[in-house]
């Protein structure tokens, strides 16, 4: 049986959307998730709200409205951060309608040429991190070079139109470890082996921001973990899952499960672990999406879930020491080190997952960790969402940057690479700006022996 997302006029007629609708029952129109919707927070329009959708669908379940191009761009503005879930009083399950809703969005008459073929243009190339690598490989010469700096200041950049000026703006600094070949077999546990787990690295983690896996797989050895990384692992399908690319979705999931399960056949994983939440949240959603095809078997855990759960080993809290300030001075009880946690939707909306990672950063000696004012609200990044949307997106990174850097806070914490890419952009653009690391690295850091290159100040 095809699984091809019907088109708009069978999602209308078809019986099946009316379990779909029934999801939608519950809502009372009270209004609750609007201050939390981030498409609401910078459109301000009731279409571009939960409510707002809520209500366009079930007037399309009834043949009341057509789900036409104007309807539809109403919904591509929803990021699919799922803040109104984590809001509503009702229980609605606004997750499960947009999801559900996003493949008939990919009818063709649904969006501009441009916007499919630059859409297609990403799914092809985001997922897979040997295409990604070679498009990347030229683009070393000048991403995080004078030559960039110079493009964006004279403007060039903004010649290319707002979607590749966004892709331009995303770009980190590539280092030779993006190109590097992905690490690969059975990293051991220092000490008695507490557990044993697969590691996702994530397709656009492990190129744009390598160290956040090394040094995940630091501090999981150090706390007794054996960490096995299959050869040739692929994307979880985490980009194309929130685009509604399902069939694409389920090749890279049965991909992925394939390469773990044949890595693992004669010693068992206690568990799949990751380090960005995006994937997190899809990995999490496997049995849904293979429906009762093979799946990993075992559960599967954002890494600060499983340690936090594990619980930090003593020989690893031994080895914690305070890191440094801003002027490098160690942090200490009369000036800590001041966190901003930023919660990444996917964790703490998608998965539940708010308080394990201030947990392991508590860990760490003379941290404080301050709070965001909005700290439930998207950042913009969301799957591709800040280069096909990119005005909405910006207007909500430049929300968030202000947010976190006006904390006070020394340095941003995110633990999902799509935040990170965001927040960094727009920190850069504050009167305060400050780095952005991963919980992974700062625990890594905290304790690596001081003045070793793990141990350094955050860049
Ligand atoms: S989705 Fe929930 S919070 Fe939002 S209007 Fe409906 S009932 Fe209220
Ligand atoms: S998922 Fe996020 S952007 Fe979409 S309606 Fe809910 S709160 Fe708004």
């Amino acid at each position: 049986m095809s699984r091809s997302a019907p088109s708009p006029s069978d999602f209308v007629a078809d019986r099946a959307s009316q379990p779909l609708i029934a999801v939608a029952d519950p809502c009372v129109h009270c209004g609750f998730c609007l201050p939390t919707c981030a498409s609401y927070r910078v459109l301000g329009t009731e279409m571009d709200s939960p409510r707002g959708r809520i209500h366009a669908l079930k007037a399309i379940a009834a043949g009341e409205l057509e789900l036409d191009a104007t309807v539809a761009s109403h919904f591509d503005t929803c990021l699919g951060c799922f803040a109104c879930v984590t809001a509503c009083p009702s229980g609605v399950r606004y997750d499960q309608l947009i999801e559900a809703t996003r493949p008939q969005l990919n009818a063709p008459e649904l969006r501009s040429p441009w916007q499919r073929q630059l859409r297609r243009l990403l799914l092809a190339l985001l997922p897979y991190p040997q295409r990604l690598r070679a498009l990347l490989a030229p683009l070393r010469a000048y991403a995080g070079t004078p030559l960039q700096e110079l493009a964006r200041r004279t403007g060039l950049t903004r010649l290319f139109g707002a979607e590749l000026e966004a892709m331009e703006r995303l770009l980190p600094a590539l280092t030779a470890e993006t190109f590097a070949a992905d690490p690969e077999g059975v990293v051991p546990a220092q000490g008695p082996r507490r557990a044993r787990v697969g590691l996702v690295l994530g397709c656009v983690q492990r190129l744009f921001d390598p160290a956040v896996n090394a040094a995940t797989l630091q501090v999981l050895t150090a706390n007794g973990v054996e960490v096995v990384l299959p050869k040739g692992q692929g994307c979880c399908g985490a980009v194309t899952h929130h685009q509604g690319e399902l069939d694409q979705t389920r090749r890279l999931a049965r991909d992925l499960v394939q390469a773990f399960t044949a890595a693992t056949a004669d010693h068992p994983l206690d568990a799949i672990v990751v380090a960005a939440s995006g994937c997190g949240h899809t990995l999490k959603q496997y049995p849904e999406l293979l429906q009762g095809e093979q799946n990993f078997g075992i559960p599967v855990k954002d890494v600060q879930e499983f340690l936090a759960e594990l619980g930090l080993s003593e020989a690893f809290r031994a080895r914690l020491h305070p890191l440094p300030l801003p002027d490098g001075q160690a942090a200490s009880s009369a000036r800590p080190l001041r966190l901003a946690y930023h919660d990444a939707c996917h964790m703490i909306h998608g998965q539940g997952l708010r308080d394990q990672p201030r947990q392991l950063l508590r860990a760490i000696p003379h941290v404080e960790l301050l709070e965001a004012v909005e700290a439930g609200v998207c950042c913009g990044s969301a799957g591709i969402y800040n280069l096909v949307q990119p005005a909405e997106a910006a207007e909500l990174g430049r929300i968030k940057a202000a947010d976190l850097s006006g904390t006070g806070a020394d340095l941003a914490v995110s633990a999902n690479i799509g935040c990170s890419l965001q927040i960094r952009e727009h920190l850069a653009s504050t009167p305060r700006p400050i780095p952005v690391a991963h919980p992974m690295e700062l625990l890594a850091r905290a304790a690596a022996t001081p003045g070793t290159a793990e141990g350094r100040a955050p860049a």
